[in-house]
């Protein structure tokens, strides 16, 4: 029987749409599937190693090694791809050349207007050049839903001889294989029945290495190691007792969800810079005990049509993969600035925007997502708006009480037996303005100045002697944070501080 992916793909071929692009690990697969689905047109095949061959048996046809660009221009001589498939792999650098785009675009030309032929990419990543954009139609096969996950779990059990598992367990495996593909999924499942002989809850294990792989491979997501505690961040009260609220949720989500509570979504932490967003990002992870996946904006960005989006999609399914985990999007205003302002390069950021919005606004996962933005006036209003995040927090300059405890906290994390020998009321009334990234470089450096004088401990004095040659924040972006704090004043976020 066709599977609804086969039924899809037969209809597109048959109602003649010149090119198919078919993103894809799994060739074998693919093959398997074109060949069904092709009914009398003869098949033909490009591909790096072999050049041009005949599909089924991959024998050369003309020459041995003939090129792309070769094998190009014959099919578009005397109508040759007329009545013919003509399967391209291997196509990833050629994306980019201009000759061989000419000569595609020319044969999807030939093809709309009269000749029955179709021409099908078959590549694990989507690299569309626009000058083809309107004549591809995309088919992503690989990602599975859970019941396809099941069966693929179902038919491995079944092939090996296997008895079944328990509906638990089955489930957890589901949810566990989410975003890995069929060829990965048999992969971990033979790994696993060779190592113990069946499959048992410990397998979990392999699932969640193979998906640390996916995320180093990927280039988008990075993981971050995490050792800063939420004690390590001096103030910030409010912000600090929200997230521990979110921990007893995050932790315990299954009596939670009894209970009536919605999965927690994610938070965005907005606010001057250097005041400790990301140490909170990280503090949070850390928190919730909880990998902590770093989402790098400027990678997303991609110079094929649909390629920034794609990127976006394999970002979220692969956080969703690794869940439960903390997403960090850092300094996401460079990303999504400029919508709707006509500007150049803001279509694709629409449109990576909207992505986004959509799987907030739908998120099941326990993907708790973490935003950091150093200035909401350059993000568009509707992420601002209720629901979208679970809370908003604005994070100010430190007030005193806060100074006091950063100064202490790095005075400490460096001098342990100097601190109580320090004057901290005297550096807090000194530092009105400062940040705590503004305190910490004021601390390392006394220390440093201490070390250099020969001194043979950190003093009051060593420190004020730095903070009277430092230019902190407030000095050096006066009118800018003024701006910034009334935007916030206006918006109502809630104050991280007390
Ligand atoms: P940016 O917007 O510039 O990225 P940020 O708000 O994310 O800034 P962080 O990277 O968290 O700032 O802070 C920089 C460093 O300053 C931290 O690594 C930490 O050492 C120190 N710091 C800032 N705020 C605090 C704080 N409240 N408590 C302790 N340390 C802090």
């Amino acid at each position: 029987m066709e599977t609804r992916f086969e039924e899809r793909f037969r209809q597109y071929l048959d109602s003649g749409f010149p090119i198919l692009y078919i993103k894809s690990y799994e060739e074998n697969k693919i093959d398997e599937m074109v060949r069904q689905v092709s009914g009398n047109r003869e098949l033909v095949e490009w591909n790096e190693a072999r050049g041009f061959v005949d599909f089924l048996h991959k024998k050369p046809l003309v020459k041995r090694g003939s090129s792309l660009e070769e094998t190009l221009d014959y099919l578009d001589m005397n109508k040759e791809i007329d009545r013919k498939i003509f399967v391209i792999k291997d196509a990833a650098s050629y994306m980019s050349n201009p000759v061989i785009i000419a000569k595609l675009k020319q044969l999807a030309l030939d093809i709309v207007q009269e000749l029955d032929g179709t021409i099908i990419i078959v590549a694990p990543l989507l690299q569309i050049p626009h000058e083809i954009e309107k004549f591809v139609t995309i088919f992503s096969p690989d990602d599975l839903n859970t019941e396809e996950i099941k069966s693929v779990v179902t038919q491995f059990l079944t092939e090996q001889g296997l008895s079944k598992i328990t509906d638990n367990l089955m489930e957890e495996m589901a949810n566990a294989f989410k975003g890995l593909c069929q060829y990965e999924i048999n992969n971990i499942l033979a790994l696993a029945i060779a190592n113990h002989g069946e499959l048992s809850k410990r397998d979990l294990q392999y699932i969640f290495e193979q998906k640390q792989q996916m995320i180093m491979k990927s280039g988008i997501l990075e993981m971050v190691p995490v050792s800063e505690s939420i004690d390590s961040i001096g103030g910030l009260e409010n912000l600090k007792a929200w997230l521990k609220k979110k921990t007893k949720v995050l932790q315990n989500i299954k009596s939670a969800q009894a209970f009536g509570v919605d999965i927690p979504k994610g938070v965005l932490i907005a606010g001057m810079p250097g005041c400790g967003k990301s140490l909170t990002a990280k503090a949070a992870a850390n928190q919730f005990d909880i990998p902590l996946l770093r989402l790098d904006m400027g990678k997303l960005m991609g110079k094929y049509v649909g390629e920034s989006e794609e990127n976006m999609r394999r970002a979220i399914a692969l956080a969703e993969a690794v869940s439960p985990c903390v997403l960090w999007i850092d300094e996401m205003e460079k990303a999504f600035a400029g919508i709707g302002d006509g500007q150049n390069g803001s279509e694709v950021t629409t449109r990576l925007f909207g992505t986004f919005l959509t799987w907030m606004q739908d998120k099941k996962t326990m993907a708790f997502v973490i935003a950091t933005a150093n200035n909401i006036n350059k993000l568009p209003p509707e992420l601002l708006r209720k629901g979208r995040f679970d809370e908003i927090f604005y994070v100010a300059l430190p007030n005193s009480l806060e100074r006091r405890k950063i100064f202490e906290l790095h005075i400490a994390k460096r001098r342990k037996m100097d601190v109580n020998n320090i004057n901290l009321s005297e550096l807090v009334d000194k530092t009105k303005g400062y940040s705590g990234a503004d305190i910490e470089g004021v601390i390392k450096e006394s220390i440093e100045s201490a070390f250099v004088a020969g001194a043979d401990k950190l003093t009051t004095e060593h420190i004020l002697s730095v903070i009277e040659n430092t230019s902190c924040l407030s000095e050096l972006m006066g009118e800018e944070l003024k701006s910034m704090e009334e935007t916030y004043e206006d918006h109502n976020f809630k104050k991280a501080s007390r």
